[in-house]
């Protein structure tokens, strides 16, 4: 069961906007130190090394802050109660392990939470913001990571693809997403959630993450890699690498990698099964054509029928949503092992997509269903915080107010009792 506040809130209280309190960074101001979030073990023991930090306490010292920021979750260096006030000191003067800067909170009236984050230039030219996106289910809470500040890609059918300015994250910058997020819902030992959260009602608050929010997770391929082995490290932040999905638009020279390095469960963005519309919907596909990437999936390391990739498909109205559509797509996907997840396409200001009729999307549904295939429908979830997959675009390329505040409207009024 979830948590449930969701009756005593109107739909303006589920849009609040939250600016939380703390001392944050100014806007603009770079970190100015080197953050311990995100390295190896052996970079860490480096790091301390280069400080002064004895040989003999390296091993232990690496130990202890890995407890205390991952398993803890502590972002200050005075809460580590079992390391010397000096060493606290050596450590707060080189280093820092604070979390970004929120921009913003956003609370869907579906419970749905989206934060807007903000991190130093490095590079990019002035700071950049992201987003991340919280998702309570019964019996999980799933957070949304993204890769990449906007997208070099160009589906076109995605609202993150026409966002220009591009830069990878780094890893610490990804794993903070989960750090924040696990902060903001008091998802620590010894923390509260803030009143009026909707989560899981048992276990871990973020039980599960996707690489499904901004940017293409295999076109940085090492800092996500990292990322995600401290996520799923036992002494790191130890989530389950089967409950760790990433998701690529067909990146085929790395799928191999992400199963062999990585581990983690492998979702494919489809959307279409005829090279020419593949073409046009996820254009990565003229370089890596389906054969080549149907290939690669057969070749994914521990796939088997209880570990299988999932097919993501946008249901896009007359373009990709034909029961012909549906039987290749059943033809395509012969005998590997498949799940395949419909996504009712999420409108954005300025697409000229619509989505699929809801009886076209059974009707593809049932088809695929009986051909032996589970295909859930995706509900579309946090619509009215543009929240929903493929509506991520940060700040600095965000439509203006105005325009922002009427789409908002039209999303609640369509979609404000989707589940
Ligand atoms: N870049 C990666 C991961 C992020 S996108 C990828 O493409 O796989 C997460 C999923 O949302 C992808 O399947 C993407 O194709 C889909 N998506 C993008 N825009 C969408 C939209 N407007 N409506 C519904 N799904 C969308
Ligand atoms: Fe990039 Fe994925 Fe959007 Fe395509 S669907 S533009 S790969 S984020």
């Amino acid at each position: 069961m979830l948590n449930s506040g969701l009756d005593e809130m109107s739909v303006m209280d589920a849009m609040t906007v939250l600016k939380p309190a703390g001392n944050q960074p100014a806007r603009g101001e770079a970190l100015p130190k080197p953050s311990l979030i995100g390295l190896t073990r052996e970079e860490m023991g480096a790091a301390l090394r280069d400080k002064g930090v004895p040989e003999k306490q390296i091993k232990m010292r690496v130990a202890q802050l890995w407890n205390w920021i991952y398993v803890r979750g502590v972002s200050d260096f005075d809460h580590m109660a079992n390391i010397s006030k000096d060493m606290r000191e050596t450590l707060k003067t080189h280093f820092t392990i604070a979390r970004p800067e929120i921009v913003e909170e956003q609370v869907s009236n579906d419970g749905t939470r989206k934060w807007l984050l903000r991190f130093p230039a490095r590079g990019a030219g002035r700071p950049v913001e992201i987003e991340a996106v919280y998702i309570p289910e019964e019996g999980r809470g799933t957070l949304c990571i993204s890769s990449q500040v906007g997208c070099t890609l160009t589906c076109s059918f995605c609202h993150t693809g026409t966002q220009r300015l591009v830069r990878n994250l780094t890893a610490e910058e990804i794993l903070s997403q989960l750090l924040l997020a696990r902060d903001r819902l008091g998802d620590f030992p010894d923390r509260e959630a803030p009143q009026g959260t909707i989560m899981p009602a048992e276990g871990r608050k973020v039980s599960n993450i996707v690489m499904m929010g901004m940017g293409e997770p295999l076109y940085n391929f090492d800092a996500v890699k990292q990322a995600l082995l401290i996520a799923t490290d036992g002494d790191g932040l130890s989530l389950s690498k089967r409950r760790v999905t990433l998701s690529t638009s067909g990146v085929v020279p790395e799928i191999f990698r992400t199963g062999d390095e990585i581990g983690v469960m492998l979702a494919i963005s489809l959307h279409a099964v005829r090279d020419d519309l593949r073409d046009i919907l996820v254009p990565i596909n003229k370089k890596y054509p389906l054969k080549d990437l149907i290939d690669a999936c057969r070749a994914y390391p521990g796939l088997s029928n209880a570990r299988r990739i999932t097919f993501e498909y946008v249901m896009l109205k007359d373009v990709n949503d034909s029961l012909e559509d549906a039987k290749g797509l059943i033809k395509l996907l012969k005998g590997v092992p498949a799940k395949i997840n419909l996504i009712p396409f999420n409108p954005w200001p300025g697409t000229n997509y619509q989505c699929s009729d809801w009886a076209q999307i059974e009707k593809f549904a049932d088809f695929i269903n009986s051909a032996g295939y589970a295909s859930p429908i995706r509900t579309p979830r946090g619509r009215d915080i543009l929240a929903a997959c493929g509506q991520l675009k940060s700040e600095s390329e965000r439509m203006r107010k105005t325009e922002r505040l009427a789409f908002e409207a039209m999303m609640i009024a369509n979609h404000g009792s989707d589940d």
